[in-house]
């Protein structure tokens, strides 16, 4: 066992593929999973694009499974939240990280804390997350084959979600709170070139429409021009109104981030000026960051395991480097 001791804080596919590679190299690695054990894989139903599994997998499944993968190779599973990482030595680095629990010193840290999907903030919205009520298209469309549904959003997102969803749906409505777009125009207009997306301007989701036996059966539409409420009858409603990477606790570190707030690896910040031969690394010695908390762009289960690979090699050799 190596004599050193790292942190991965984060729980999704990005920080349980790092432990896995961590910890099968001997080095002791703690994961500090968050408040979200298993991240937002865990708020979905059935995976069908993540390789490997030829008839596809429950998301709590797939996360579970990557768990115990770590856990059998040593990785120590810690059910807290990460408040602060401090540096306190920066040329051979040890960092303190403060929870609500205790504090732990570490020699290497992997940030992969990911990132939240922004939801509408409606009465009992979490009880409709995957029956009925998603966000993510390409984790839950295939499961609307032949159904009316609904997105809520109006910028690239939601433009993509929309085209994505017509594959399975016969009907799109596109919900926007405005008739200005931030979508790109490119993206805008394919959408509005597809006959099967119908646009909802001046239109916000206040209620969701619960049928007599317990079921998602739809939405009211509160139009902010009349205030007048319709029922719109839909079998799903995807929000794509944006995520919000979780980095609070990262924030006096002064991690480099793009104006949305993701992290920048160093290797990303100017690539000409790279302090790191590691693509994972951050400005800071000796802390790594993965997967969707600096991916505003693949969002993918299977691109943050990549990442999470990435990061662990990446950590690996700079402890050998020391
Ligand atoms: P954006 O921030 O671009 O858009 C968010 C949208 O959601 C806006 O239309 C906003 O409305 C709306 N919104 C925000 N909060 C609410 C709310 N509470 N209720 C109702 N509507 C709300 O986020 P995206 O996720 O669309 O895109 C993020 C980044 O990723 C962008 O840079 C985008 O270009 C990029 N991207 C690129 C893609 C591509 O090129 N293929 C695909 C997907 C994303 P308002 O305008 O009124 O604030």
């Amino acid at each position: 066992m190596s004599e050193h001791k790292i942190a991965i804080i984060g729980s999704g596919p990005a920080g349980y593929t790092a432990a896995i590679y961590t910890s099968r190299a001997n080095i002791k690695t703690d994961v500090f999973m968050g408040n979200q054990p298993g991240g937002q894989l865990t708020t979905t139903t059935e995976i069908e694009n993540f390789p490997g599994f030829a008839t596809g997998i429950m998301g709590p499944e797939l996360m579970q499974n990557m768990e115990n993968q770590a856990v059998r190779f040593g990785a120590k599973m810690l059910q807290e939240e990460v408040q602060s990482i401090d540096v306190i030595q920066a040329d051979k680095p040890k960092f303190r990280i403060k929870t609500y629990a205790g504090e732990y010193e570490y020699d290497a840290v992997i940030i992969a804390s990911g990132a939240t999907a922004r939801y509408l903030g409606l009465p009992n919205e979490e009880k409709w997350v995957g029956k009925g009520y998603h966000t993510c298209a390409t984790c839950d469309g295939f499961f609307y084959r032949g159904k009316e549904i609904a997105v809520v959003g109006g910028g690239d997102s939601a433009m993509e979600e929309a085209n994505f969803l017509t594959k399975f749906a016969t009907k799109v409505y596109l919900i926007h709170r405005s008739d200005q777009y931030k979508a790109s125009k490119i993206m805008l207009d394919r959408a509005k070139a597809n006959p099967k997306i119908e646009f909802l301007p001046f239109n916000k989701v206040s209620d969701f429409i619960i049928d007599d036996k317990n079921n998602f059966s739809g939405v009211i539409l509160e139009n902010l021009d009349t205030n007048n409420k319709t029922n719109l009858n839909i079998e799903g409603l995807f929000v794509a109104i944006g995520h919000n990477p979780n980095t609070e606790f990262v924030d006096s570190l002064a991690l480099p981030k793009d104006e949305i707030g993701y992290l920048i690896p160093q290797s990303r910040v100017n690539p000409e000026d790279r302090v790191s031969p590691f693509q994972t690394a951050s400005s800071i010695k000796g802390i790594f960051v993965a997967g969707d908390v600096e991916d505003n762009y693949y969002r993918q289960a299977i691109t943050a395991a990549g990442d999470g690979c990435k990061a662990a090699i990446d950590l690996e050799r700079f402890l050998e480097s020391l």
